[in-house]
Parts: structure tokens; sequence; C-alpha cells
């Protein structure tokens, strides 16, 4: 087959396992330069190691978070190992300190892998009253001179911000590294990087891909001695997104902004209608005033936006009330929002949590929503008519 160039405008999806090297001499060069593990090679070898619509898709997100280097994985769990792999080296592994209040798979993830099969020294830094105690995490970060830190900027599921520019400073100065995934916040709120983080992930799958068609995971950073060790942990593990999510998310990506700005707004809209409404116990939003990181999250996010995640229960006298409640309103709902366990798709769809997590949370019967881009007038009708008749 003869190749052709074609006037499109498109990034091709260059589904090639292995690409062509012509000759020995190319194969021993192309192999040679990959050891230096170079974001862009003049000769792609095999796309496991590096893929030119990957790498297009990466540059969508070095341009959101204004950073040097952005490496795509198939998860964002994938872009977790990935990370925190870059830190691991063997026996002389320094602890690590994971904040408590983050996503329930890196919990099992720590757990399952960090700990029980890798053996590594695993820390937690629990939140007091719904805020982190900085001056007892100075005191961790002196006594137990931990290697990184591991915080969510803004928690699954309940939301709640770390001030993470105040944990970037204090990290810095004991010599830590930090790990911060910004998937809830996005680049559109808060960028980590530009206050010291020395990694930043995200789960593509959520508001990067924003329409619940495929997973993808994305490290972002400017050291170029760690962007290359993660390179390589990539290559080796296997991390690597396939082409044809990369040229999907290539493409969503390109709405991203417009989508998550109205999703914001939508859920800031939400949040007040539901805080308002007697049906409801509790709302825990970081945009409302008795949020305990309302004040954190002003300060990190300009009063741009709070995200678009809401978690929230129903009124009730006791667990069994406020589970009845929850279930009735999620059958009440279900037409328009779908139980879905996943987060940032077009519509507003919601979970569970205690069915998700067990029973861990401060109320039973919580249900986290993950608010859409739809008209927000027909997204508060739906919700009114369900709470009027539990
Ligand atoms: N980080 C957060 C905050 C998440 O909510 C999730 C998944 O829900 C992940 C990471 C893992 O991402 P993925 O499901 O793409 O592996």
């Amino acid at each position: 087959m003869k190749k052709k160039e074609v006037n499109s405008s498109r990034m091709p999806v260059y589904r090639d396992a292995g690409f062509e090297l012509y000759d020995a001499g190319i194969t021993a060069g192309a192999f040679k330069k990959e050891t230096e593990h170079e974001r862009e090679p003049d000769n792609y070898i095999y796309s496991r190691y590096r893929n030119p619509t990957v790498v297009a898709a990466e540059e969508e997100i070095m341009k959101l978070e204004k950073c040097n280097w952005a490496l795509l994985t198939q998860s964002g769990m994938s872009a977790i190992d990935t990370a925190l792999s870059v830190f691991q080296r063997g026996d002389k592994t320094r602890p690590w300190l994971f904040f408590t209040e983050i996503y329930g798979g890196t919990i099992s993830f720590i757990e399952s892998v960090l700990k029980k099969r890798r053996g590594l020294d695993i820390h937690h830094f629990m939140p007091e009253n719904g805020t982190y105690n900085l001056t007892e995490f100075e005191k961790i970060l002196l006594n137990l001179k931990p290697e990184i830190v591991y915080i969510e900027s803004i928690s699954n599921p309940m939301v709640m911000v770390a001030d993470v520019s105040e944990i970037t400073k204090l990290a810095r100065k004991h010599n830590v590294k930090v790990i911060i995934d910004n998937t809830f916040a996005t680049p559109w709120l808060y960028k980590p990087l530009d206050d010291g983080a020395d990694i930043v992930i995200h789960s593509a799958t959520k508001y990067f891909s924003g329409h619940g068609n495929l997973t993808a995971g994305v490290l972002c950073g400017n050291d170029q001695q760690i962007m290359k060790d993660a390179i390589e942990y990539r290559k080796f593990v296997g991390h690597m997104l396939s082409p044809d999510d990369a040229y999907r998310l290539h493409t969503q990506i390109q709405t991203f902004e417009l989508r998550f700005s109205r999703q914001c707004s939508n859920a800031a809209s939400l949040a007040e209608f539901l805080n308002s409404n007697k049906a409801i116990g509790k709302v825990w939003y970081p945009g409302l005033k008795n949020h305990a990181t309302f004040k954190t999250a002003e300060k990190l996010f300009g009063g741009k936006g709070y995200g678009a995640m809401i978690t929230f229960d129903l009124a009730g006298k006791d667990g069994i009330e406020k589970r009845s409640k929850r279930d009735k309103f999620i059958a009440l709902v279900s037409e328009k929002i779908k139980l879905i366990p996943t987060l940032g798709d077009p519509h507003t769809i919601l979970m569970p949590v205690e069915s998700v997590w067990g029973a861990k949370y401060p109320e039973p019967g919580m249900i986290r929503l993950s608010v859409g881009f739809e008209e927000y007038t027909e997204l508060e009708e739906v919700i009114k008519k369900a709470l009027g008749s539990l």
C-alpha cells in the first residue's frame, strides 16, 4: 500500500503496535534514544513506549495544567500507581504519608497493593472537624520524615478542600515530595503545580473526557527527572493509554472548559437549592458557607467555582429512615438521574455512598451527585418533585 498524505485537520489514530524502522542502524539509534525518555521521539518504536496520538492528547493536557510533561495512562488508578512507584526504591524507600480523605479505590490500592503486597511503610493523616490541622501535619513531617505526601485537592466523596498551597509549602520546607489528585478540582479551578506540587494526577475518565465513554489517567509535572522515571515505569509496566482512547480524549477535551464551568455553576445552584430544602438532612459542598473548607476553597479557587460534586443525605430520625428515603429518592429521579458509579458525565448522575464504600462516612444514606451540564431548571425541577414526594 502506498502511503498518502490527506488534507485532514484531525490528529489521526495511529494504531501501529510497532512502527517501521527501515534498517538496523535506524533501529539501533531509535532504541538508544529511547533510553533518554524524550517526550516526543523522532522515531516511534512501539505503542507501549509512546504513540503519536497519545502524545497529541498529552499536549492538550499540558496546555490545561500549564506544565512541561503530561503522561497518559489507561486509567486514573494506573496514573496513581505510576506517580507513586517513581518514589519506590526497594528497601531504601522512606515512609509515605497519605491524607485520609481520598477516593475509596485509592484507599483499597494502598491497603491491598502498597501495604499487603509491596510491604511499604504507609502512614495516614486524618482531618479534625472536617479540616486538616497543618501544625500537626508539620510535626508529622518532622518526626516521620516521609518521602512523599499524597492528597486530593477536593476529596471524594466528602468534597473537603485541602489547603494544598500551605501543605506544599510545608512539604518543600522539609524536603518531602507532593502528589496531588486534582480530579475533582481540575486545572480550571486550581493548578497545584503552580504552588510547587511535584506531580498532579487526574482520572481523565472524568472531566477531561467528560462523556463517560472511556477510562484514562494522566500524570502532570515539570521535574524532568521525576517525569522521565514515570515514563520508564509506564513503559515497563504497560500502563500506556490506547491510541483509540487517546483520540477520543483529544477530541472531547476541546470542550472541557465549557463543560466544566457549566457543571460548576449548575452544582453551585443545586447545592443552594438542596441546602434550603426541608427534605434534606445535610449538604456537603465546598461552595456553601457551612462547609468546613469553604474558606480554603475560596482561597485556592478565587471564587471561580467550587467543583461539580455534591454529597447530601435526606432528613430522617435515624439510619433506617434515611436509607429508606435514599432508596425512594433514587427510584423517583431514576428516569432523569441515573445511578452510575462514575462522575463527570454530561448528565447529572448519582451514587449511594454507603453501598460502595461502607458505613464509614458521617451519615447513613448519603448520596453523591455528579452534576452535569444539562439545562439547570429542568434538573432542579426533577429533584424538587422527588423531594416533595418522599
Ligand atoms: N481519583 C479520584 C478522585 C477518583 O474519583 C477516581 C475514580 O473514581 C480515581 C482517581 C480513579 O480513576 P479511574 O477510575 O479512571 O481509574
